[in-house]
């Protein structure tokens, strides 16, 4: 552990010495019960709003007001064109190259529209029994993935006539730990072996903050033939991602959790290359995704556009994309992800370092942090798994102007975002528990 301390003085000071102390300026900080500036924790679940997220929509708004139906071709940002806006800073999140990401629809729907593309079973004949016997066709991933991972993957699955048991590998963590370790992972993928069509984890956990090796776990999965594919919602923003270079198959991400974009605001995703180039393989079409020079020709027979971009199927919904793009501008302003996680490791090992030293100093706090206490297994955000007053205690920092999460059964999630988060925030926090 560093050598920190809890005082205000020593707070302030790794305050001053944070190169991106000013990008606070950029976010309005909601007022909380005395009309102080609330302490935001809570970056993973909804991030703050850009201030320059009004003028990015009210300039939306006014071409539309001054254009009509040819603001699609006119205006600031012509709409036909939207998409583009936004891809040369998602391809930045991800650590994609442009025409492998696109920014388009909702996180589920496009974990719908990219299992369409990425999961497809197959079958072989049994000349025994005559018959065609699935071959491979199971997906593994975390058990207790966030609730709407599961139901998608559980329809998918349902949808090609299996049943989730038989056909879905949950991994679950050893007796006695909360986390999964990388060689049970790349372990369970092996085993799963020629019947493993897909491997379909986290990039960072949202409930234990986990963050999964995606190189290695592709790696495996590539190993035994299947595919590799990641939902980033708690990753994107929050650590920094080399999706290209890892050869990962197919991601997707949304863009309100360290996005800052706004509530239900839309995805991105990531295609690699090798499958976004190729014609061949399967997508669920719409006119956007089709050939944009002769989009307008109103022609059957699909072509897709080359890349990610062939995967859209709706024109830009603008008004969320312009809020995204705004938000997105603050992350290239700021040096990117890697700058800010710099900045993240430390506020978190602070954030891990006050709850620590609280425990020690008040007996009625009694918890387990969950999250792995290695920097390079873990995101910004810790999980606390609390004890019989772990709800008062979430009650009691909501009443103190402290905004975390709390996630049933009984864990409250921090997370310290190093866009708006400041060390003093931390300081406040341990005072707060000192005294609870
Ligand atoms: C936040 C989150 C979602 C939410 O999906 P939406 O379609 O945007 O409502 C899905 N999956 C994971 C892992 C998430 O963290």
């Amino acid at each position: 552990m560093q050598n920190f301390e809890l005082t205000q003085e020593f707070a302030a000071n790794l305050d001053n010495n944070d190169s991106l102390k000013s990008f606070k300026d950029h976010f309005i900080i909601p007022p909380g019960k005395n009309n102080e500036p609330a302490i935001y924790l809570c970056g993973n679940s909804l991030g703050l709003q850009p201030k320059s997220a009004k003028s990015a929509l009210e300039s939306e708004l006014e071409d539309w007001a001054q254009w009509g139906v040819e603001g699609h071709f006119h205006g600031k940002k012509p709409w036909f064109h939207y998409h583009k806006f936004l891809t040369k800073h998602a391809a930045a999140i991800a650590g994609g190259k442009e025409h492998e990401v696109v920014v388009m629809n909702h996180l589920t729907v496009n974990l719908h529209v990219l299992m369409f593309s990425f999961y497809r079973p197959t079958k072989k004949f049994n000349p025994e029994t005559n018959s065609f016997e699935p071959q491979r066709y199971k997906i593994i991933m975390e058990a207790g993935a966030f609730p709407s991972d599961m139901y998608a993957v559980q329809s998918q699955v349902e949808s090609q006539g299996f049943d989730y048991d038989d056909a879905v590998i949950e991994l679950h963590p050893r007796q006695g730990e909360y986390t999964l370790r990388l060689e049970d992972i790349l372990k369970a993928i092996d085993d799963a072996g020629d019947q493993l069509a897909l491997s379909f984890f986290s990039g960072v956990q949202y409930y234990t903050g986990q963050l999964f090796n995606i190189p290695e776990i592709t790696k495996a999965a590539h190993n035994v033939g299947a595919i590799a594919g990641f939902d980033l919602a708690h990753a994107a923003g929050n650590v920094p991602l080399n999706l290209h270079e890892w050869n990962v198959d197919f991601a997707a991400w949304c863009s309100y959790k360290y996005l800052n974009s706004g509530p239900g605001n839309v995805s991105g995703v990531f295609i690699h290359e090798k499958h976004g180039l190729n014609p061949e393989t399967p997508r669920m079409a719409g006119w956007w995704g089709h050939k944009e020079d002769v989009r307008f020709l109103m022609k059957r027979g699909y072509v897709p556009e080359p890349g990610a971009a062939g995967w859209q199927m709706s024109n830009a919904p603008v008004f969320g994309m312009a809020v995204h793009l705004a938000s997105l501008e603050i992350f290239e302003k700021a040096g990117g992800v890697p700058t800010l996680r710099k900045k993240s490791e430390l506020l978190t090992a602070y954030l891990e370092f006050a709850i620590h030293e609280a425990m020690k100093h008040n007996s009625k706090l009694q918890f387990n942090i969950i999250t792995p206490a290695n920097a390079s297994e873990r995101g910004c955000q810790l999980s606390l798994l609390t004890d019989h007053n772990g709800k008062a205690l979430f009650d009691y920092l909501m009443n103190h102007n402290v905004i975390g999460d709390w996630r049933e059964p009984n864990v409250i999630r921090l997370a310290p975002v190093p866009l708006y988060n400041s060390f003093s925030d931390i300081y406040h926090l341990y005072e707060l528990l000192v005294s609870f």
